[in-house]
């Protein structure tokens, strides 16, 4: 009788398991999975065909598919470092001709959407909705008319600063520099790119922004704003993080907070650390690129492992990503909440979510932590409609 009773609670406890796995499954493909921050422009610039299954880095359109994330921003960024190799608009245009290629060849598994409306329609047609953020306000050259026309090729939202300040928005890492000694906050004209934006229904992107900058925003603009890939400074004391009263301002506002899966961003000492470690192996790593001469991808993907197998000892569980949730939901409750992998911008993501086929195993934490359907429906996508389909709202 014993022994029946144990095999049936066996069974019982066995199959409570099963479920618990197979509903957070469920629960994630009915969700609107919505992904605001990937640099995967980058790889592709480098020569990447991600219409396949690529064996290294974060994101392409099958691990998109497979982690069920049904609409990802596509960060646009002009890099500073080729500043003079034709302009940071150019640049711009060049990854969204790069993004509309991609489209233009996979029109059966991805469009281009600059609405909810679209958003809505694609993903009930079982296709990626494709929408375009900019990071970094270099790219519109301090000419409206250039932000004009990103606009009109489909970005959706711009991030005022990346870590270089435009000259009318100080950055957070410039901010934070005893050698910065140029403007701080908005100028004149950034205070006019804000207008405009609320205007034209384009969502205001703070990431990256520094604190001078943020509270301009905050005064200037008369819709919600975003934090496309950020975290919080109160658990991770990084320039790029978000202090309490940043967070309860954007609570007020009726902004969105996407959580970036960065250790660095996620972690104390994480960089430290890291960096210590890619200090110490350079001179084996350029050895290394000598050995793979012109395969710069193969280099490329020995390093990534090389450096990834080397960081598992101090690289953050995914449960770090859902503590700064947590946290956020303490301060400001949970419609302020959503995901900013920063996936492909990054070379190291924590233990359990390798790359975007692991989506789901977020709402299994999320599950796990005991909230709500409500609530994680909100986090993976129902806040940012509500943000986009406030700010678009004219
Ligand atoms: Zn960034």
């Amino acid at each position: 009788m014993k022994l029946l009773l144990v095999i049936v609670l066996s069974i019982s406890f066995l199959a409570a398991i099963a479920g618990a796995q197979s509903d957070y499954k469920i629960l994630h493909e009915k969700s609107l999975v919505v992904d605001m921050h990937a640099d995967v422009l980058l790889q592709v610039l480098r020569g990447a065909d991600i219409s396949k299954r690529l064996e290294y880095g974060h994101v392409d359109l099958i691990r998109l598919k497979e982690g069920g994330v049904d609409v990802q921003f596509f960060a646009v960024w002009p890099n500073p470092t080729l500043y003079g190799k034709g302009g940071m608009f150019n640049q711009s245009i060049r990854m969204i001709d790069l993004l509309d290629k991609i489209i233009e060849n996979n029109l059966d598994k991805i469009n281009l959407t600059r609405t909810p409306a679209e958003i809505e329609q694609t993903v009930k047609n079982g296709k990626i909705a494709a929408c375009i953020g900019i990071e970094g306000g270099t790219a519109i050259e301090n000419d409206l008319n250039k932000l004009k026309e990103l606009y009109d090729r489909g970005a959706r939202y711009l991030g005022l600063t990346w870590n270089d300040s435009p000259d009318w928005a100080s950055c957070a890492k410039d901010e934070t520099s005893p050698e910065y000694k140029g403007h701080r906050g908005l100028t004149e004209f950034g205070r006019e790119v804000i207008h405009w934006m609320n205007d034209k229904g384009m969502i205001i992107d703070v990431s990256h922004s520094g604190e001078k900058t943020f509270w301009d925003v905050m005064e200037e603009s008369k819709k919600p704003i975003i934090a496309s890939h950020s975290c919080v400074y109160n658990l991770c004391a990084h320039y790029r993080n978000l202090s309490d009263d940043q967070i309860k301002a954007i609570g007020k506002n009726r902004g969105v907070i996407f959580i970036n899966f960065y250790p660095g961003y996620l972690v104390n000492g994480f960089n430290r650390k890291y960096y210590a470690l890619r200090k110490s192996s350079q001179a084996y790593m350029d050895s290394m690129k000598q050995v793979y001469g012109n395969d710069r991808l193969g280099y490329r993907k020995y390093r990534n492992n090389y450096l990834v197998e080397r960081t598992k000892d101090f690289r953050p569980d995914i449960g770090r990503i859902v503590d700064h949730m947590d946290y956020i939901i303490s301060l400001i409750g949970d419609d302020h909440i959503g995901l900013g992998s920063d996936f492909d911008g990054i070379s190291i993501v924590p233990r359990g979510i390798d790359n975007a086929s692991k989506m789901p195993e977020i709402t299994r934490v999320m599950l796990e932590r005991g909230y709500s359907t409500e609530r994680i429906e909100k986090i993976l996508g129902g806040n940012f409609m509500r943000v986009f389909r406030e700010v678009s709202a004219l």
